[in-house]
């Protein structure tokens, strides 16, 4: 039944004019954790806020010895399977769009184009002062030469880039300003306090309200950033499935709904708009169990009202 139900959901797909909104759950199986995902790996991290980054230079230098290290393990995480799928969602022609609220990275890594990145990408900074924009890598190797005896090393990282890090080792951290005037770097995303550019903003909307559906990935839809679109969608009565481990904030607004792991039902969905040739015929076992850890056995999980 459950299958049936998930044969719909690729049968929208399949119609094409599809917009993707992803999210952190997304990129968790790809090493990199979800804030508020069912693993909690990061429940304990506070993330930064703009107020606190502008206007707390401790906590600004804070900011910047963790997330020297931890943007050196979101730059070597690799795509997933889900990414991969949704780029080749993209190549079947079925996407009219891809919005993420994801800041690595990852979707262009397995593929996609034109990606519109709500909150940014941690590959770049921006000057608060002067409003450069410059490279990541570049200020990693500024970074790297102010602090040559930094020997810190992080062991886990939270999606904003961001470590767990000793006091000790952040008081001799030392931060490095603007190459151009001096001023005061961010990273070129959007934190948490801080709100997304409207003419991005309005370029999502629109995508959204011309879509044959919108396909929410991994997001719990927690923060009106992206919940927005969502209910965009349901109020212009355009179709909304989500795939995320877990309840989401948007579920009441969902056509479809499945609890599953994202590699593994992005993978089903796949095959179910491509069907392979049909196995050749196999004696009928009535003992045989069905299930255990297929991504179908995954799939029995959803839940469609
Ligand atoms: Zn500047």
């Amino acid at each position: 039944m459950a299958g049936e139900r998930f044969g719909a959901l690729a049968r929208q797909v399949a119609a094409g004019d599809v917009v993707v909104l992803s999210g952190a759950g997304l990129s968790t199986e790809s090493g990199i954790p979800d804030y508020r995902g069912p693993s909690g790996a990061a429940r304990r991290h506070t993330p930064m806020t703009y107020q606190v980054f502008t206007r707390d230079p401790v906590a600004r230098r804070r900011y910047w010895a963790r997330s020297h290290l931890g943007w050196r393990m979101i730059a070597r995480a690799t795509p997933n399977g889900g990414h991969r799928a949704v780029a080749d969602l993209q190549r079947r022609g079925l996407l009219a769009g891809v919005i993420t609220q994801n800041v690595d990275g990852l979707h262009q890594a397995g593929g996609a184009r034109s990606v519109i990145e709500l909150h940014g990408n941690l590959d770049r900074v921006v000057c608060l002062d002067c409003g450069a924009r410059s490279g990541r890598a570049e200020l990693d190797a500024r970074l790297r030469a102010a602090n040559p005896d930094f020997a810190a090393r992080a062991t886990a990282v939270n999606p904003d880039g961001d470590v767990d890090l000793p006091d000790t080792e952040i008081d001799r951290f030392r931060t490095v300003g603007c190459a151009g005037c001096g001023g005061m770097l961010k990273p070129d995303v959007v934190f948490f306090g801080e709100s997304v550019p409207p003419p991005r903003v309005a370029q999502c909307f629109d995508l959204v309200e011309r879509a044959g559906l919108l396909l929410v990935l991994g997001s719990s839809l927690t923060v009106m950033s992206g919940r927005r679109f969502v209910i965009r969608a349901a109020k212009r009565d355009i179709p909304v499935a989500i795939i995320n481990q877990g309840p989401t904030r948007g579920d009441d607004h969902a056509t479809y709904t499945v609890d599953a792991p994202l590699g593994a039902a992005l993978t089903t969905l796949l095959a179910r708009l491509d069907p392979p040739a049909p196995p050749p015929p196999v004696p009928v076992d009535h003992g045989a169990v069905v299930g255990g850890s297929s991504p179908d056995a995954a799939l029995a999980a959803t839940t469609i009202p």
